[in-house]
């Protein structure tokens, strides 16, 4: 039986990204499209609870068939494997997402929770991203999504381990190779350009710079910078270990 492919991102059902994902794995099992009907970058892992998740089908160009779904990456996710899929999904790849997701942005990103949450629910996932937001080179990232998807097939994933897989956007022969990287760390420096509207009122605008912290050999944002492709293993284990020994020495009483 052919593997079953879900496709899924945060930059909604109708971006090019999502396209040339299809496009790259369509022969390699049978794929199901279930995104969000409209952009939904840096929602990270919300849910839709306050609101209906309503969902329509699409089609774009003659083969792609898929779900809008008016939420966020992560309902998609559980929506599909729940839901909308037959059978439960043997990968999860969401992307080809325009732009980066290194460093902190992993917990921003809308398009590397969808992956999270297939790792949750038990399903191989992969998340993909281009690092450019101008003019960006689909068939680098194709290529890529397309050799990792048949990779996974055949040797599966770890259990509670998406691969958060960057992509440099260069032509695929300027590419230097595949680097097996850790998260870099870094923050946003937030700048909130003032506005004021037309009644008067004030509002921002939030926008940001990437700020790394400390060493970054190894990393994926050093990876990225070098024209490598950059696969980081990434899961949630979000107790600060080392810290409890510390917390406990606090002798805490009521
Ligand atoms: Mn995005």
């Amino acid at each position: 039986m052919k593997p079953h492919i879900l496709i899924c991102n945060d930059d909604g059902i109708y971006a090019p990204g999502i396209m040339a994902l299809y496009e790259a794995v369509r022969d390699i099992g049978e794929v199901t499209v279930v995104a969000p009907d409209a952009e939904q970058s840096a929602v990270g892992h919300a849910i839709t609870l306050s609101n209906p998740i309503k969902i329509k089908r699409v089609r774009r160009n003659a083969q792609f068939k898929g779900y809008a779904v008016v939420g966020t990456p992560a309902d998609c996710i559980k929506l599909a494997v729940t839901v909308l899929m037959e059978r439960p999904p043997d990968l999860i790849i969401s992307g080809i997402n325009l732009g980066p997701n290194v460093g902190i942005s992993v917990i921003y990103s809308g398009t590397v929770s969808a992956a999270t949450e297939g790792a949750i629910l038990g399903i191989p996932s992969m998340a993909i991203s281009l690092a450019t937001f101008e003019d960006p080179l689909w068939e680098t990232a194709a290529h890529v999504a397309r050799r990792l998807t048949q990779e996974i097939i055949a040797r599966g994933l770890p259990a509670d381990t998406l691969l958060n897989v960057n992509v440099p956007n260069r032509p695929l022969d300027q590419v230097k190779g595949l680097a097996v990287t850790r998260v870099g760390r870094s923050r946003f420096a937030e700048i909130f350009h003032k506005r004021t509207n037309p009644r008067g009122d004030t509002y921002y605008w939030m926008d940001g710079e990437l700020r790394i912290i400390g060493d970054t050999a190894g990393t994926d944002i050093q990876a990225l910078a070098d024209g490598f492709v950059s696969l980081t293993p990434i899961w949630f284990d979000l107790t600060h270990t080392a810290v409890l020994p510390k917390l406990r020495d606090w002798n805490l009483t009521l």
